[in-house]
This record gives structure tokens, sequence and C-alpha cells, in this order.
């Protein structure tokens, strides 16, 4: 294809020839002047051998690979890559009667780097990470709708909090396909209402659906709080194991109305549940000692950049003692960490730490991750971001 040229350093093809998928801009040797973030680029070996094509956008990653030779970037790569996600989704044995959301583009896991795509039924909410899959958005909610059998009639673009600033492109959210058919979701024969319009993220996180399951499975008879609830996917499979009773704390009041709605939604009758809007700190040194059997810590990532790992362990170890320090004995802990920032063993670093100052007998009974539909690029270990713990406190 005539794509415009970008020309890699002697010696800096290495890592695309082991499909990593971005190329740093030290890595570059030569590229047209005034290049537009977005534009499609092929990009070369010093030795003009052909490494792949990719889009172009300013900042130290320089290019996102969208495949290691030099064919089209057109609708049928689109519909290629779409259609190779959802019979992997299909395989792993997450679309079924049973549920019907789950994460169908998961960026480089995907090989799609830029792009994440969420169905909620017949709806897909779209988000660009990148000004090439901007300004591909059409193209790509068209592949998505016309891929035979995936059912989607909606999509909705949600970009504005997701592209880089600098870049200029203000995108407007809003459906490129279709309309507001309904905000109700299936999780494992469970219903959630999705807010995508206003919600965090996509609306919802599908990442947890697998540690939700886990958690239904410890629940019976216990006591149970759900810290950092949002849409309360926590609380809502804690009730359906038989929970005695569950609490679901937020400090977003919204994230508790929310959370009330699902409970209503799944127990139209009445549940042993309260929400609390409140820091999750200042509840975790309100509350009485031994109140709770199983505490659910599941806050937002602490470390958004690598400058804030050592706070953001802190914080991991801070929030962490307070639960250790307060659950009854034989207290179950699910506690997670989805900073990408920080490695499996820093997090579980810091959890040592909280263990340690608690004076408490602590085992680890699961190490928990993302689930399939969120899947690792080999080449690409920074997309392995969800990490957790459930432990057993003496
Ligand atoms: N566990 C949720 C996802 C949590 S997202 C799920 O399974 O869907 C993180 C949540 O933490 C957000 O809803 C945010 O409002 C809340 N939050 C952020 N800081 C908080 C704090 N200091 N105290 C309590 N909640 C907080």
């Amino acid at each position: 294809m005539n794509y415009d040229i970008i020309r890699l350093k002697k010696g800096k093809e290495e890592s695309l020839r082991r499909f990593h998928p971005w190329v740093f801009s030290g890595a570059i040797a030569s590229m047209p002047p005034e290049l537009e973030e977005g534009t499609i680029v092929t990009v070369l070996s010093y030795d003009g051998n052909v490494l792949g094509t990719g889009h172009y956008q300013k900042g130290s990653i320089a290019v996102r690979m969208l495949r290691f030779d030099d064919a089209p970037i057109d609708s049928a790569f689109y519909s290629d890559r779409i259609a190779e996600a959802w019979n992997l989704r299909k395989a792993a044995g997450i679309i079924n009667d049973r549920s019907d959301c789950y994460r169908l583009i998961h960026g480089e896991g995907d090989f799609l780097p830029g792009l994440i795509v969420d169905v909620y039924g017949a709806t897909a909410v779209m988000q660009a990470h990148s000004p090439g899959i901007h300004l591909s958005r059409k193209i790509i909610a068209e592949s998505l709708v016309n891929l035979p059998g995936l059912g989607l009639k909606n999509i909705f673009y949600k970009s504005e909090t997701t592209l880089p600033f600098k870049a200029g492109l203000e995108p407007a959210d809003g459906y490129l396909i279709g309309n507001f058919e309904t905000d109700v979701a299936k999780e494992n024969g469970l219903l959630f209402h999705v807010d995508w319009l206003k919600g965090q993220k996509t609306g919802f996180f599908i990442d947890q659906r697998d540690n939700r399951a886990l958690l239904r499975q410890y629940s019976c008879g216990k006591d149970v709080l759900n810290m950092f609830c949002y849409t309360g996917g926590f609380s809502v499979y804690a009730l359906k194991g038989g929970a005695r009773k569950v609490v679901s704390v937020d400090s977003s009041a919204k994230a508790v109305s929310l959370t009330e709605r699902n409970i209503s939604l799944n127990f139209p009758e009445s549940a042993p549940h309260t929400a609390i809007a409140m820091d999750a700190f200042k509840y975790l040194d309100d509350m009485a000692d031994g109140e709770f059997d199983l505490i659910v810590l599941d806050p937002p990532a602490f470390a958004k950049h690598r400058s804030a790992i050592p706070n953001a362990l802190r914080g991991y170890q801070k929030l962490n003692l307070k639960a250790f320090k307060k659950i009854r004995r034989g207290g179950i802990v699910f506690t997670f960490s989805c900073s990408q920032a920080i490695s499996k063993e820093q997090f579980r670093l810091a959890v040592l730490s909280a263990a340690v100052d608690s004076g408490r007998k602590v085992r680890i009974l699961h190490q928990l991750t993302q689930p399939a539909d969120h899947p690792v690029n080999i080449y690409h270990p920074e997309g392995e971001y969800l990490k957790g713990l459930v432990l057993h406190i003496d």
C-alpha cells in the first residue's frame, strides 16, 4: 500500500519482529515532516524491509501497530479482526444464554491498539485511545454492526475522556449507529443497569465477572462489606450467594444510587442490603471490630503513572491494613489493584506489608486476574493490569 513511510534506526526493528505493538519515537530515523496524528504509516527497518503498518501519533509511543505486513487497513481488515475477537469469546464460553455482556475488543490484546469495545446486549460501547482509531470510528462501527450473528444494533462512541487531549480532536460522545434501547445487561443470569452515557469507563467493570462469580461461592451466611461498590456488582453476587447482610460503600452518591437500582432489579421483593455514600478509608476507620466476615476492596487505580507508584503502594498498604485489623476471625478479603503501572509482585508486597502490620495470620487462597475477554498479548505484558488476592485472615 502507498502509506506514508516511517524508517527506524539501525537495530531498532527487533521488538517489531517479536510482534510488540508499539514503536517509540526514539527509534525513528526518518519520517515525513508534519505528519498528521492518526495517519496510517508503513514502518520499515533501516535497511528498507517492511515491518508492518500502524497509526502514527505524537508522543513517546509514535506508532501503534495494526498489522505486521503492509496490506491495507480498511473495512475488511477491521471486520476480520472483529470476527477473530468474537470467535475467541465464543470459544472461551463467555457468550451464552446467561451473559450478553462482554469485552469484544481489548486493544493490544486483540491486535487493535487504541480500541476498546464493550458489548451490552444489542449495544456496543466503543472507546478510542488513539487519534488513528478516532479517525476510523465510522468504518469500525459499520464493521461491528455488519458482522453476521454478532447481533449489534447500536454503537455508542465514548471517547471524550480517553483521547489524548493535545491532539485537539474534540470527540463528541454519542451514537454512531442506532440509538438507545435498554440499559439492562445480563451477566451470569444477573441483571445490571449500565450507564454508558455518564458512567465510568464504558459503564460497567466487565473485567471483574469471574471474580464476582467466585465471591458468590464464599458468601453464604456471611456479613459482606463491598468497598468501592460502583454499580454494586459484587453486592448483587454476594446476595445471590446467600449473604446474611451486605453493605455497599462508595464515595460517589451516583454510584450508591446505581447500586440500589441494581439490587432492586435483581431482588424486587427485598434484600438485606444497605448502600452508603462515604469515603472508604473513613468507613473502615469508623466501623466496629468484627462486624464483617467478607470484605471486598476494589479501589480505582491508585497509580495512573509510574511516578505515582510509591504513593499508590502506600495507599494499598493502608487500605488493606484497615480491613485486616477489623475483619472477623476466619474472615475472607477479596483485594484488588487495577493500576497498570503496578506489578503483581509490587501489589503482593504492599498486601504482605499490611498483613505484617496487622499482626494477623494471613493466607492466600486465590490469585486473581482479568478474564479471557481481556486477553494479554504475550509480547505486550503492559496489557495485564488487574491483580487480585483472596485472603483468609485468622
Ligand atoms: N468494584 C466495582 C468497580 C470499582 S470502580 C465493580 O465491580 O464494578 C472504583 C469506585 O471507587 C468508583 O465507583 C469510585 O466512585 C469509588 N471511589 C473512589 N475513591 C473512593 C474513596 N476514597 N472512597 C470510596 N469510594 C471511592
